[in-house]
């Protein structure tokens, strides 16, 4: 595996192995990696001829009051989870290489943006967005993979991919949970043991609304307010920040659950701050019904 540190040696080599006809991946991550980044990897190890992995702690998505230094990080570790993944090559940028001081090239998606988790992180879809599609000029990959756990983020990529038309197919995968049904992340590592024994409650509310659909339950005030009071009673340590049902496509929120839509959740638990989501298709109950 090569450790490629300079944007240009990755913009090189990717373009050597587009240039000799291979299909490449693209697995951008903040590193810290767990099954999740993993399973990431193992879809674009079988599903092209070159893998790369970007590991990079993105300082321009953090806000100001947030966890950028203290971010979990193992450098070490990561290149030998990712040398086993059978990555080609691990690109570990240092934040100067890929924003300059007067860095003032911005890629905005604002329809996407706005809500769920952009209304209280409002520059951080702006971070990501640019780093990304820096990513995507630097490696140039056939494919991108991107995991469903950040379902905004993976969003707001889509649409940037489209709208720039950059060359590049963008992959979603599915979450990949604890046995208990916490989504894997690596701001797991922040909870005490008091709250990681809470923390599984916050897909279980998830579940709950999907239980109810399924039982017939459509109206978006009556599943939030069992959803709430779930939390409230199995989580009591969390501090809500949204819970909202959405268009899975257009990320509206919805007042009714009469077709396809996600129910999504941010949750603050002492120092971490938790989101996860499920897909909610209400024409499963009539299938499950025949
Ligand atoms: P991060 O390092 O947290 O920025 O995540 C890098 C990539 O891994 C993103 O596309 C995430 O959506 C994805 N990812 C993180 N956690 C999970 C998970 N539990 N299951 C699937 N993908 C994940």
């Amino acid at each position: 595996m090569d450790i490629i540190t300079d944007p240009h040696a990755l913009q090189t080599r990717a373009f050597e192995w587009r240039c000799a006809g291979m299909k490449t991946a693209l697995v951008p991550t903040m590193g810290y990696f767990h099954e999740g980044h993993l399973a990431l990897m193992d879809h674009g190890r079988t599903n092209s001829d070159k893998l790369m992995v970007s590991l990079f702690v993105n300082p321009t998505q953090f806000g100001p009051s947030e966890d950028l230094d203290s971010y979990p990080r193992d450098a070490e570790r990561d290149a030998q989870l990712a040398r086993d993944a059978g990555v080609d090559a691990l690109f570990m940028p240092a934040p100067e290489s890929m924003f300059a001081t007067d860095h003032g090239t911005w890629v905005e998606v604002p329809g996407l943006a706005a809500g769920l988790c952009g209304a209280t992180r409002p520059t951080h879809f702006r971070g990501v967005a640019t780093v990304v599609a820096k990513l995507l000029v630097l490696a140039m990959p056939t494919m991108a993979i991107f995991g469903e756990k950040d379902f905004q983020q993976l969003s707001v990529i889509r649409r940037m991919v489209r709208d720039l038309m950059l060359p590049t197919t963008v992959v979603g995968r599915p979450i990949v949970r604890e046995p208990d049904g916490l989504a894997k992340s690596s701001r797991n590592a922040y909870l005490t043991s008091g709250e990681r024994r809470q923390a599984p409650a916050l897909f279980k509310g998830l579940v709950l609304a999907h239980n109810m659909v399924m039982g017939g339950e459509q109206d978006v005030d009556v599943l939030k307010k069992y959803v709430i009071s779930y939390y409230t009673e199995n989580l009591p340590d969390g501090e809500l920040d949204y819970l909202e049902f959405v268009d899975p496509e257009s990320l509206a929120l919805l007042t009714r659950v009469n077709a396809p839509c996600r129910v999504a959740v941010a949750m603050r638990l002492g120092k971490a701050r938790l989101i996860d989501n499920l897909c909610i298709d209400p024409s499963d109950r009539l299938v499950s019904e025949k």
